[in-house]
């Protein structure tokens, strides 16, 4: 499947006149791949509300353009090379210096007649997430690479498992992750590996220790593949011999509400009631204090984009956008359990990336 990069580009320039701008500086560098399928850390495009659009990278990247159906530019300081007079920016994307100087240069150009003809107010506009926006809706070809992602999760998961033990670390597990999910073909784990056994698991974003799995262990392992540079997100926990009452009660209660988040999940819901639908369950059972992070959060070029699920997020889902469910509980001092997936929404119900069981499993 073959993207559409001037669809892509007249998606956003349609979206221009609404903000009153001639045309969108665009600096950051996820966007610029989004609309151009340029990978560079220096480079630039400017998009303009006809559609015409004039990429700028540097001598690193030059020859990679040739490509792509984007007429491209060499210049060391791309932003300065694209700024024009009344241009939007991308206020999240660029330094309050860099601001400053673009605007400096289009007013001494201004002053020394340069630009003369380029109309009013010469200084840049900042402006919000007009590319992120657009891109929390994908097309196939999008949902495609994620789902090649979260396949290649799965089966690095299926592959690991069998060699998790007592007596491992945690940093020894989460390598075995990373390095099954590369040999399987992707560019690179699309986050920091999170591996928590026991107690650890008590902390949401835990870092991997040297800390040694233990039987009667609940671990928590959230990882995910990277793939063409789209991100595949996962979750499981598992339990290091039976189970204890609580551990089940706790992996059940975990369980239940992620399937309600999950069969929450359509477009034209509201962001805060998918969130609420997962932590009405947690709270009811007495762990509302335990369960403190949003229910989820968009994938695609970065491992976390938009839309946010969360008690006070706003907006509503659509139609195509990937997204995870993951509800959690964490007891301070004991250990926490944590089920993720990432879907898709549809019309008709969402489709399920990840596919590893969310039964308990018992190592
Ligand atoms: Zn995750
Ligand atoms: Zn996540």
């Amino acid at each position: 499947m073959t993207i559409d990069y001037p669809a892509r580009r007249a998606r956003l320039a349609a979206a221009l006149p609404a903000h009153e701008v001639p045309a969108l500086l665009v600096t950051s560098p996820v966007n610029v791949r989004y609309l151009t399928g340029l990978v560079s850390s220096n480079a630039a495009v400017l998009v303009r509300a006809d559609g015409s659009a004039l990429l700028a990278t540097d001598n690193r990247y030059i020859d990679m353009t040739r490509a792509l159906d984007v007429t491209a530019v060499e210049a060391p300081d791309v932003a300065g090379r694209l700024a024009e007079p009344g241009a939007g920016i991308e206020a999240a994307a660029m330094s309050v210096a860099t601001f400053r100087r673009l605007n400096a240069g289009l007013n001494a150009g201004l002053n020394a007649g340069l630009n003369a003809g380029g109309g009013e107010g010469g200084g840049l506009v900042p402006l919000g997430p007009l590319v992120e926006e657009l891109r929390a809706v994908k097309d196939e070809a999008e949902l495609e690479l994620i789902r090649t992602a979260c396949a290649l999760t799965d089966q690095a998961f299926a592959d690991v498992l069998p060699l998790i033990a007592p007596g491992l670390t945690e940093r020894a597990v989460a390598r075995l992750l990373d390095n099954r999910m590369t040999e399987l073909g992707a560019d690179k784990p699309a986050f920091d590996t999170i591996v928590a056994a026991g107690e650890n698991g008590a902390i949401p974003h835990h870092a991997p220790t040297d800390r040694e799995l233990r039987a009667g262990d609940l671990v928590t392992m959230d990882f995910g593949a990277r793939y063409h540079g789209y991100h595949a997100d996962m979750t499981r926990t598992v339990c290091l011999g039976e189970p204890a009452d609580w551990q089940r009660d706790l992996y059940d209660l975990v369980r239940r509400a992620q399937r309600a988040g999950r069969h929450a999940l359509t477009p034209g819901a509201e962001a805060k009631d998918v969130d609420a639908a997962a932590r009405g369950l947690i709270a009811a059972a007495g762990h509302g204090d335990h369960f403190r992070h949003g229910l989820g959060h968009g994938v695609g070029l970065e491992i976390h984009e938009d839309p946010f699920l969360g008690p006070s997020r706003t907006g509503r889902l659509e139609d195509r956008v990937p997204i995870t469910v993951e509800p959690g509980i964490y007891l301070p001092e004991r250990g926490g359990v944590r089920i993720e997936d990432t879907l898709v929404t549809r019309e008709g119900g969402p489709e399920l990336f990840t596919k590893t069981t969310k039964e308990l499993l018992v190592l």
